[in-house]
C-alpha cells in the first residue's frame, strides 16, 4: 500500500518529454518511419540489434498506457500496426518483441507513450 502510494506520487505529470524534441526535430534521431500520426526511431541505448521506439506525434494525455481512454483506440492500433510494418522493414521475419513499459514498476522512464520493437536476437521469457 505504501509502495503503491509512493509510486503514484512519483508518476510524472503530463509535461513535455525528450520525445517532443525528437518530434519537433529539435534534437536528432535516427528516424526509420514517419507518417502524419506516428514516428519511429532507433533507441539511443539499444537492448537488441534492432531496437526501435514508436510514438504518437500527438500525446493527447497518453503519458503511458495506463492513461488510455476510448478516444485513444485508433492511435493505439496505429502504434502496434506501425511496429509490424517496421519489423517487416527491418527484416525481422523470424520474430520480434513488443514492449510497453508503464509507470515506475514497469520501468518507464519517458512519459510519452511508446512501443519498443526489439529484434535481431533470441528473446528470453519471462522478461526481467
Ligand atoms: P526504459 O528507459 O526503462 O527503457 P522507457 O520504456 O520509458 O524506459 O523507454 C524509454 C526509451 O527511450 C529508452 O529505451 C531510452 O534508451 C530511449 N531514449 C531516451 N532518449 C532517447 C533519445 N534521445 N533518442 C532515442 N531514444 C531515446
Amino acid at each position: 500500500e505504501k509502495e503503491a502510494a509512493l509510486a503514484a506520487a512519483s508518476a510524472p505529470a503530463d509535461s513535455p518529454t525528450i520525445f517532443d524534441k525528437i518530434i519537433n526535430k529539435e534534437i536528432p534521431a535516427n528516424i526509420v518511419f514517419e507518417d502524419e500520426q506516428v514516428l519511429a526511431f532507433r533507441d539511443i541505448n539499444p537492448q537488441a540489434p534492432t531496437h526501435i521506439i514508436i510514438i504518437p506525434k500527438v500525446k493527447d494525455g497518453l503519458t503511458g498506457l495506463s492513461q488510455a481512454e476510448e478516444r485513444h483506440y485508433e492511435i493505439l492500433g496505429r502504434l502496434l500496426h506501425t511496429a509490424k510494418l517496421v519489423a517487416k522493414q527491418e527484416g525481422l521475419d523470424d520474430g520480434f518483441r513488443i514492449v510497453i513499459n508503464d509507470g515506475p514498476k514497469g520501468c518507464q522512464s519517458v512519459y510519452h507513450i511508446h512501443v519498443h520493437l526489439l529484434g535481431g536476437r533470441q528473446m528470453n521469457w519471462p522478461a526481467g
